[in-house]
């Protein structure tokens, strides 16, 4: 019953029309997207079951019958892992016979390969129009995307998305930045898709030789702090709006609205869960995709900490919202603190003053005690004490939780300084250290 009323819904009432999407996204009721969301799950659970290696062996493990299952809790432990998608062969999750590829570059360096058929590039792209659109986004706008090139989505959902809105679109690859400033008065592009430190570097060459007329600029990829997005947004004048996503979602599955107070979730398209929470909601990010049917995942670990935002949004979305993304999973750091994420001191020290952008904090075992010790490095030469009361009282005002830990005596702050340029930047560079003997 559920389904033949999303069929029709879908098809006479969206269709393939964007702006229909976007009013849809505002007037479905809740209570009908769980409906839906829940009726989905368990179509995708049985579809894979019968049809993928990897799942239907997890479920015999179990001895779960997919029949039975109605809700992610019902597949107890089960859960698909990077780890598992690195080590298997693609037959051991490909249910029917792919039309794309793409893969993701992971820290270890081998890639995670994720099928795809056209359809489900087609429905990824609709939602990526449909949060495009959202940002205001119309036919004849000209938009320009650099996501990086070679195995990667982005760029191609991208491309379909301006298709979808009859808008103009330049997907290239990761260019120098001078290269697509050069271009700007030719092509007129008004729309700019990047990764955040892409961004800073064109906007860098902007504020030096001239803006032109942006609409938005919309980011995704890697790490935007409020500071970037700040500079970002003032050197053009223009809202900086972010996505989040992966390969292994197929590009995004969630975008900020013009609020910019969360990612609104494509929930027609997945289900998330946020797996051990802590008592203040954060957890890693599961997703299970509804509607794919090539290489479904089922409860995969995006190795993401993020936390659901309760209230709704002022948007009028009624589609669920996550908090930034704290860190990855294997960054977090648990301690007398708390739970400890690079996030937190990103927040912490980013308008510390006098000290570089290069930082590193590490938990230290003394004694009993843990040590939270912040490496710093002094840029004007003067004394630390500056430094060290600002970032007390930022951490103070910021993260009350963890400064009352720390006024209970369960870890020590120590500071340490470093020549400038000792610690490394980048996105390798490791921004939290856990130094504790096991
Ligand atoms: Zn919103």
């Amino acid at each position: 019953m559920i389904k033949a009323i999303q069929r029709t819904l879908e098809r006479v009432v969206v269709g393939d029309s964007i702006p229909s999407l976007v009013r849809w996204g505002q007037a479905m009721p809740r209570g009908l997207v769980r409906r839906l969301q829940q009726d989905a799950f368990g179509e995708v659970v049985r579809y894979a079951a019968s049809r993928q290696r990897f799942f239907a062996r997890k479920l015999a493990e179990k001895g779960i019958d997919a029949g039975r299952v109605r809700r992610p809790e019902d597949l107890g432990d089960i859960f698909t892992t990077p780890e598992d998608l690195l080590n298997l062969p693609a037959e051991e999750f490909l249910c029917r016979a792919p039309k794309a590829v793409f893969e993701t570059t992971g820290t270890s360096g081998a890639p995670k390969r994720v099928y795809f058929g056209y359809d489900e590039l087609h429905r990824s792209a609709r939602h990526e129009a449909a949060a495009l659109y959202k940002n205001g986004v119309r036919p004849g706008d000209r938009a320009v995307c650099t996501f990086d090139g070679g195995y990667w989505i982005s760029g191609w959902v991208t491309f379909l998305a301006c298709r979808m809105l009859g808008v103009f679109c330049s997907a290239i690859g990761k260019p120098q930045p001078r290269e697509l400033y050069n271009r700007m008065p030719q092509y007129r592009y008004n729309v700019v898709v990047a990764d955040p430190t892409w961004l800073v570097s064109f906007s860098e060459i902007a504020q030096k030789d001239g803006t032109y007329p942006l609409k938005v600029i919309m980011a995704a990829g890697d790490r935007m702090t409020d500071v970037y997005r700040r500079y970002v947004q003032e050197v053009w004048g223009a809202p900086l709006v972010l996505g989040y996503g992966s390969t292994e979602a197929g590009g995004g599955v969630g975008m900020e609205c013009e609020r910019q107070e969360g990612y609104h979730l494509d929930e027609y398209d997945f289900l998330f869960e946020i797996v051990d929470p802590d008592p203040q909601g954060y957890g890693e990010l599961v997703m299970t995709t509804l509607t794919r049917r090539t290489q479904p995942f089922i409860r995969y670990r995006m190795r993401d900490v993020t936390r659901f935002v309760p209230q709704p949004c002022a948007c009028g979305v009624t589609l669920s919202r996550i908090e930034p993304v704290r860190g990855r999973r294997d960054e977090m750091v648990v301690m007398g603190a708390g739970n400890m994420h690079p996030e937190i001191f990103e927040r912490v020290l980013h308008d510390v003053g006098d000290i570089s952008s290069h930082w590193q904090v590490a938990v230290r075992q003394q004694g009993l005690r843990d040590v939270l010790e912040f490496r710093l490095e002094l840029t004007n030469g003067v004394g630390p004490e500056n430094v060290e009361q600002n970032v007390r009282r930022n951490l103070e005002a910021r993260f009350p939780e963890v400064w009352a830990n720390h006024l209970c005596g369960m870890y020590e702050l120590a500071f340490r300084y470093l020549p400038l340029s000792t610690l490394g930047s980048g996105r390798k560079a490791r921004r939290l250290v856990d130094e504790r003997s096991a």
